[in-house]
């Protein structure tokens, strides 16, 4: 049987007694590139930060490879793009192998040294990224397209089995952005890499994504493009047009 890389069941989640999240049941199998939409305010970052462990979540269950949150310690098999890190201080004091090799720090217990681990792992997610050649800038001097590499190096480190990005390519030039969307999709079918990928393009997305999570504070819809396209609630949400702009198949 195979296990899911991400199952979630009957998860509610409140700011300050503000409800955010509603009985939100869900799995995602391993292996599966899920496009997170849904709008301004619906819940899809707080939804990845309770994936996380970011926020406490009090009603509930949520399940990583099968082990419960409140027990689940292998962070290095989740790597994590957190959003609006493109708004970095200019000054920030560190060089993008650093920023790099902090990634690194998720799989280790005291004592937290750097070994020769480390540097194999951080001169192989800069080759991949195609920035070795910059390991010595500092961050912040950084174009947005190349932070955003950085970045995503850091968040490739551990080698992920599972890789969380919320909203990666606001910062991004068109070009940038088709490069960046062609090595997730890489990393998907390569090296079998879960992907849940936050967007506010949901006419995009069905170009690179294998299923659908329409996220408004509770599940919208949660299915296959395929799926989403055949849905006649869908279809009664959306209008016959905006369905077939999102899930992009014909
Ligand atoms: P999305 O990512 O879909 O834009 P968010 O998960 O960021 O949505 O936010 C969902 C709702 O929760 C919004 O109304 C937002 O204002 C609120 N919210 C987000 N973070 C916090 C916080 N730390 N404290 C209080 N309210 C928050």
């Amino acid at each position: 049987m195979q296990i899911n890389a991400i199952s979630i069941a009957g998860l509610s989640f409140a700011y300050q007694g503000v409800d955010v999240l509603r009985d939100i049941t869900c799995a995602i199998p391993t292996g599966d590139y899920v496009g997170v939409v849904g709008p301004n305010g619906s819940g899809k970052s707080t939804l990845m930060r309770c994936l996380l462990g970011l926020n406490r979540v009090e009603r509930g269950e949520i399940s990583l490879f099968g082990v419960p949150l409140a027990t689940f310690s292998d962070w290095h098999r989740i790597g994590y793009l957190p959003q609006g890190l493109q708004l970095f201080n200019p000054n920030f004091p560190a060089t993008v192998e650093e920023v790099v090799r902090l990634g690194r720090l998720a799989g280790k217990r005291f004592p937290r040294r750097f070994d020769k681990g480390d540097t194999t792992a951080v001169d192989k997610s800069l080759e991949l990224m195609g920035i070795a050649s910059i390991r010595k800038r500092l961050i912040g001097e950084l174009s947005g397209g190349l932070r955003q590499r950085a970045l995503l190096a850091r968040a490739l480190v551990n080698e992920p089995e599972i890789l969380i990005l919320d909203e990666p390519t606001t910062a991004l030039d068109p070009d940038t952005r088709e490069n960046f969307y062609k090595l997730l999709h890489d990393l998907n079918t390569e090296r079998g890499t879960t992907v849940l990928l936050v967007t506010h393009d949901s006419s995009t997305v069905g170009l690179y994504a294998s299923r659908l999570l329409y996220l408004d504070k509770r599940i919208v819809f949660y299915g296959t493009f395929q799926e989403f396209c055949s849905s006649s609630d869908m279809t009664g949400l959306f209008g016959h047009q905006n369905q077939h702009l999102i899930c992009r198949r014909h």
